[in-house]
């Protein structure tokens, strides 16, 4: 166990603010999932080799945070399609490592797989009828229990009569139905900070699910983002515990055939690296 824990170092100032520690929505998600699998990526901070499926999101956000720049009238088919090339050069111009992602005889494969999902989003939605209001926001607010929350936004729309909507985009298939809890607790961390930043709570959550063409909406209420609240704290705290005790423990489920870590958990058979010195977790 590390004399200082991860939490304490975050214990810096922010903006003049004293933070006790900070979450992301996808961090909290890594511990709800395994608390293990969130001690190897953020406190270990193991590297991961790229996914295709995660790199296929990663290009496809970039189309269409980029769609925007163009003049309703361009945001077409077409349009998209064409730009999928140039950005998936312009990421393994940043990530030279992405190039050995996949071998050869499977690239074109992957290509098509990525102009599927680009090709369905006009499906779910006519972008040449929106006008984001921002897209890739940063976003944070610091609770009363000095829990910094941040995060990017995919979206946000903002109605001439000053409803929010957040929206994210999934390049995954929806959950099905009486599943969706998890895809929601993002999007609800995400409404919790916009309605702390804001002091408005975001009319609309929405999911665009580009990997089977569905949209998941829901209305948050007060209720729903105090209840997300208390959730994050206790995830928070369950984290801190964690740090103090060394008991990361594995939780194995059937997305333990997605983690990078198998070899080094314990569930199959491995055995974790000792913990490293002090190191501030994300
Ligand atoms: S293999 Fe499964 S149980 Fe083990 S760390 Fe990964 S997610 Fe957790």
């Amino acid at each position: 166990m590390s004399a200082v824990s991860p939490a304490e170092l975050l214990s810096t100032p922010v903006d003049g603010l004293h933070v006790l520690g900070a979450l992301s929505p996808s961090r909290a998600s890594d511990f709800m999932t395994c608390p293990l699998l969130y001690r190897f990526r953020s406190v270990d901070k193991l590297p991961e080799p790229p996914s295709p499926d995660a790199v296929r999101g990663t290009v496809v956000h970039k189309v269409l945070e980029q769609l925007f720049d163009l003049p309703a009238r361009d945001r077409t088919p077409v349009t998209a399609l064409d730009m999928l090339a140039p950005a998936w050069t312009e990421l393994q111009e940043a990530e030279p490592e992405l190039a050995e992602m996949l071998p050869e005889a499977e690239r074109e494969r992957w290509m098509t797989s990525c102009r599927t999902v680009l090709e369905r989003y006009f499906t779910v939605e006519d972008p040449s009828r929106l006008e984001p209001a921002e897209r890739e926001l940063y976003v944070e607010t610091l609770l009363e229990s000095k829990l910094l929350l941040r995060g990017f936004v995919d979206r946000l729309d903002v109605a001439s009569t000053g409803e929010v909507r957040v929206v994210d985009y999934k390049t995954g298939r929806a959950p099905r139905p009486g599943f969706e809890a998890k895809a929601l607790f993002q999007m609800k961390f995400y409404a919790l900070v916009m309605w702390r930043v804001r002091g408005e709570v975001p009319a609309m959550l929405q999911l665009l699910y580009l990997g089977s063409g569905e949209v998941l909406r829901y209305q948050p209420d007060e209720a729903d983002l105090r209840a997300t609240e208390r959730k994050v704290v206790a995830i928070w705290h369950a984290i801190r515990a964690a740090e103090q005790s060394g008991d990361w423990r594995p939780s194995p489920s059937k997305l333990c055939s997605w983690c990078a870590h198998q070899e080094l958990c314990p569930a199959f058979g491995g055995t974790p690296p000792p913990l490293p010195g002090p190191a501030a977790a994300d």
